[in-house]
């Protein structure tokens, strides 16, 4: 059996009046982004207030699947049959035919719901149920019709031709990615991080992402591992521009000339001022971590206020009251636990110290970011010069 089309179900409130439009493009184009990855020519259509898939003759249905329940917006994903309109008589009978095939042997309770899109048909939609209902139940000698509370809807809908569907696949929810601006994600080869991009992403911001490197304390290894996480969330996200900066010079800097209990502090707030400027060039509104109060050191609230205060943009940390665990399980739910626990050094161990400050007063960390003031300047234009730029998208295959 294969399916013709999908009917797109997606939040209807967040789309009031004028935003509908939008709201629709962006989904439509995120679709096509994801239905990229999946063999044969899909057609992605609004009609009538409605977002149909079209579907090549043969199509992997399960990755077809796969693929648009991962675009954010989408609620249901709804598989139809469509048959030409031959009359009532033969629509009844292909809707037997619909499910012999999609629910053998039924014998539960059901109601057919018919809608008419093209109002010039000649028999009205209540009756077309009915109708349709009687040979349901001539077909499955079982099954029982009960309107109020059935455990199978069978949807027909009176288009040019007839579609017919009663399965709803749970789709990602949230918001089309284009519809809500765009942010940059600091993005660590760890857990919280592409968890955090995951759900911003959801709300419908677009992402870009900035990645510290400090070879050759930090692996290539470490490196594409972080570029495998970004694919992984530009499955959701759509493609994703991640940046990757060289740190090593300003770390050397800061190992060198301040006192080693607040390195990682002050090496934060030098991640956020560069991915500060990174964002406003591209003309993202705000800046995505993976913090959590009190996870380690440098997020207790002190420490995240001290470093969210070189920051002019929001700065939004959707992970912030999440235990671990809770961020482990929403990793594995969306694919990048697996690449996050690889075992390649990150550039904040290698730097870190053994009694980090966990308390620290901005006044004290300004002062020893005075020290570097000789050269601080050139070091961060040295990062933004040399900063490469990886453009990831989910068309290529993850590495092992
Ligand atoms: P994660 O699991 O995301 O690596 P973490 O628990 O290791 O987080 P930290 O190392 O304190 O936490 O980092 C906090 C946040 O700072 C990360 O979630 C990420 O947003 C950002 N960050 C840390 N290191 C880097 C890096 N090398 N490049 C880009 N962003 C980073
Ligand atoms: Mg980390």
């Amino acid at each position: 059996m294969t399916f013709h089309a999908f009917l797109i179900k997606y939040a209807e409130i967040a789309i009031k009046g004028k935003n509908r439009y939008v709201f629709e493009q962006a989904l439509v184009k995120q679709m096509e982004l994801a239905l990229d990855n999946v063999e044969g020519d899909f057609r992605v259509v609004r009609e009538q207030g409605r977002v149909y898939v079209y579907c090549p003759d043969e199509y992997d249905y399960e990755e077809a699947v796969t693929a648009l329940t991962r675009v954010f917006g989408i609620v249901y994903v709804c598989p139809v049959m469509i048959y030409e309109d031959n009359g009532l008589e033969q629509t009844c009978q292909d809707v037997t035919d619909y499910m012999r095939q999609v629910h053998p042997d039924y014998n539960g309770t059901f109601k057919v719901y018919t809608r008419r899109a093209r109002k010039s048909y000649p028999v009205g939609s209540m009756d077309v149920s009915a109708r349709a209902g009687e040979a349901i139940l001539d077909a499955f000698p079982q099954a029982r019709v009960d309107v109020h509370d059935p455990e199978l809807t069978i949807s027909i809908e009176i288009r040019d031709r007839i579609y017919v569907y009663s399965r709803t696949i749970r789709g990602a929810g949230g918001m089309p990615v284009g519809t809500n601006g765009k942010a940059m994600l600091l993005l660590s080869g760890g857990i919280d991080s592409p968890v955090a991009g995951y759900m911003i992403a959801k709300r419908g911001v677009e992402i870009e992402a900035v990645y510290f490197h400090a070879p050759p304390y930090t692996s290539e290894r470490a490196k594409q591992k972080v570029v495998d996480l970004a694919r992984l969330v530009s499955r959701f996200s759509g493609p994703i521009r991640l940046y990757v900066v060289n740190f090593t010079d300003i770390q050397l800097a800061i190992y060198e000339k301040c006192p080693h209990d607040e390195l990682t502090i002050i090496m934060r707030r030098y991640m956020m001022r560069i991915a500060e400027i990174l964002a406003k060039k591209d003309r993202c509104l705000g800046l995505i971590t993976g913090e959590s109060i009190g996870q380690v050191a440098s997020q207790t609230i002190q420490s995240l206020a001290v470093t969210n205060e070189v920051c002019t943009l929001p700065v939004f940390r959707p992970v912030i009251g999440f235990d671990k665990q809770e961020i482990v399980e929403l990793s594995r739910r969306i694919g990048t636990f697996d690449t996050s626990i690889l075992p390649y050094e990150d550039c904040c161990t290698i730097f870190v110290a053994k009694h980090p400050v966990t308390k620290p007063l901005l006044n004290v960390i300004q002062k020893s970011e005075g020290k570097l003031a000789d050269v601080i300047d050139a070091l961060m234009e040295q990062a933004l010069s040399s900063t490469e730029v990886i453009e990831v998208s989910n068309t290529a295959p993850v590495q092992p």
